[in-house]
């Protein structure tokens, strides 16, 4: 063995990637440390792949012709994948993140794949444990990789509607057991020794084939607006590929950073699934929002638009209020527009808070970034727990382009699909102003209560167009005032 670098060293520079890894996600458990926490773990990722070019120098002395070469190899693709991310990370709109997140997760999913695809070709699996882990990666891997295509396409308006036909789930079935009944039938023919896997490419081949096919199949039918969840459950997926790829390859950097990214995904998965009061089984499986018994003469009342400028002064001259920040808000990049509203409020002496949902907007923790975003200060923020109570006590909660996540039907209406979810009780202060363009349902389909309440005006328009009505009306008043 050629080993110019000593082992401790490398050893060293994988401890210190795994430090930083889990110091970093600690830090982003909250969005004061988040921005330094994501600093951290980029560099912890950083340090992960120097610590692959040092393992480049610990190599047998049959594969030092090729080391340039490889290493030549490594570099361009480093320079052209760091060059993509640069710029498409800087580019990317607020409401488009999830669409990054799940093409990212898709090719980290098909990283895991390709190792494996390396592996399995080149016949370099150690014994049949070494073997059965490999294909098992590669199976996680390749469904994560096309699973997250097919959401990215939902979730970009590719695929528009959710694709459903008869017997889809016995059919998945039926394509899950023929991908698990060759990646057994190779292990099984390794292990008798009858076959080297060099003379079985066309098993490997079908192996990959089925199982990316099985990505595609099992997302086609799950409705776009689940996809956040489901790119969370291919985050999962992932990671447990990337470590599984990474005991194949005994790289503790790769092994470590796959545990955490498959064991953080799964948490956010179960969070966002407890969040809306939905369990997993349900967000794969059943066709969200499609059903349901509401109609809009079940419901009292009637909806009661005022212009947006009535609505700034109100609240002017209210002592308190409580905004609700929702996925309309994101949708319109009105958060500057809404501070600097919260700005005239505060100087003219009205306390302002802002009530954050968990599930509030497309991703988790959206509001919180939407809102850092405008320079809104943190004590301000406030998560549903901290704040409900406050709601029976406050004068104006504006509700600005959210729905779901303050429909009353949550605590009351057994047949409505977000029925147990905890929900802001907006409905409990004394006025609610609701911003939102028109008749437009939130993500679960559903009509609201809250807006036809006695206590509840509309105030119809985008949210930055509608704020910036708001901001004039309120402007209007002090200099009426000082004339
Ligand atoms: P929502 O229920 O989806 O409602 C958003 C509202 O914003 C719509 O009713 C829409 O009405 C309005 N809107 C859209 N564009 C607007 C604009 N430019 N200006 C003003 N209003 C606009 O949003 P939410 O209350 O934030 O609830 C989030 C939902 O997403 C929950 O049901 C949650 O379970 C789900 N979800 C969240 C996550 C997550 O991680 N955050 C993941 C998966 C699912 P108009 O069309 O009439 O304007």
């Amino acid at each position: 063995m050629l080993t110019i670098i000593p082992q401790f060293i490398i050893g060293a520079t994988d401890l210190t990637a795994a430090f930083l890894f889990m110091y970093g996600l600690k830090r982003m458990s909250s969005p004061v440390t988040a921005p330094s926490g994501i600093m951290v773990a980029g560099v912890g990722m950083l340090v992960a792949v120097l610590a692959s070019f040092l393992y480049a120098f610990d190599i047998g002395a049959s594969a030092k012709p090729h080391l340039l070469v490889n290493l030549g190899l490594a570099i361009i693709a480093l320079v052209i994948g760091g060059g993509v991310a640069w710029w498409s990370g800087k580019k990317v709109a607020m409401t488009s993140m999830p669409q990054m997140v799940a093409i990212y997760n898709g090719m980290g999913g098909g990283a895991a794949g390709a190792i494996a695809a390396v592996e399995l070709f080149g016949n370099k699996a150690d014994g049949v444990t070494q073997l059965a882990v490999t294909l098992i990666g590669a199976l996680i891997g390749a469904v994560s990789l096309s699973g997250s295509l097919i959401a990215w396409a939902k979730l970009d308006g590719v695929i528009k509607k959710p694709l459903r036909i008869r017997g889809q789930q016995a059919f998945n079935g039926l394509v899950a057991i023929v991908t698990l009944g060759v990646g057994g039938y190779i292990v099984f023919v390794t292990r008798s020794g009858a076959t080297p896997l060099i003379p079985m490419p066309d098993l490997i081949y079908l192996f990959f084939g089925c199982a990316l096919a099985f990505g595609v199949l099992m997302t086609l039918p799950i409705g776009g607006a689940d996809m956040p969840v489901v790119i969370s459950i291919y985050n999962a997926f992932t990671g447990l590929a990337v470590g599984l790829e990474g005991f194949v390859l005994q790289n503790p950097a790769l092994m470590i950073a796959g545990m955490v990214v498959g064991a953080a995904g799964m948490l956010l998965t179960l969070l966002m699934a407890k969040a809306m009061n939905r369990s997993v089984n349900n967000i794969l499986f059943t066709n969200f929002g499609v059903a349901t018994k509401h109609k809009q003469g079940d419901i009292k009342g009637s909806l009661k638009p005022v212009e947006a400028g009535d609505a700034g002064i109100f609240m002017r001259y209210a002592s308190s209020v409580i905004i609700v920040p929702g996925y309309g808000l994101a949708v319109a990049q009105g958060q500057q527009k809404l501070y600097e509203f919260v700005k005239l409020l505060q100087a003219a002496g009205v306390s302002v808070k802002f009530a954050v949902h968990p599930v509030a907007g497309r991703m988790p923790g959206q509001m919180d970034v939407l809102l850092a975003e405008a320079g809104v200060p943190y004590d301000l923020i406030f998560q549903l727990e901290d704040i409900n109570d406050d709601f029976a006590n406050t004068d104006v909660a504006l509700v600005i382009g959210a729905n779901d996540v303050v429909n009353p039907a949550a605590r009351t209406d057994k047949a409505s699909p977000i029925f147990g979810m905890p929900i802001l009780n907006a409905d409990k202060a004394k006025k609610v102003y609701v911003v939102k363009r028109g008749q437009g349902k939130g993500y679960a389909g559903i009509v609201n209560a809250l807006f036809y309440g006695d206590n509840c005006n509309m105030v119809y328009g985008d949210a930055a167009a509608v704020l910036t009505k708001m901001i004039e009306a309120v402007r209007a008043l002090g200099t009426k005032a000082a004339a």
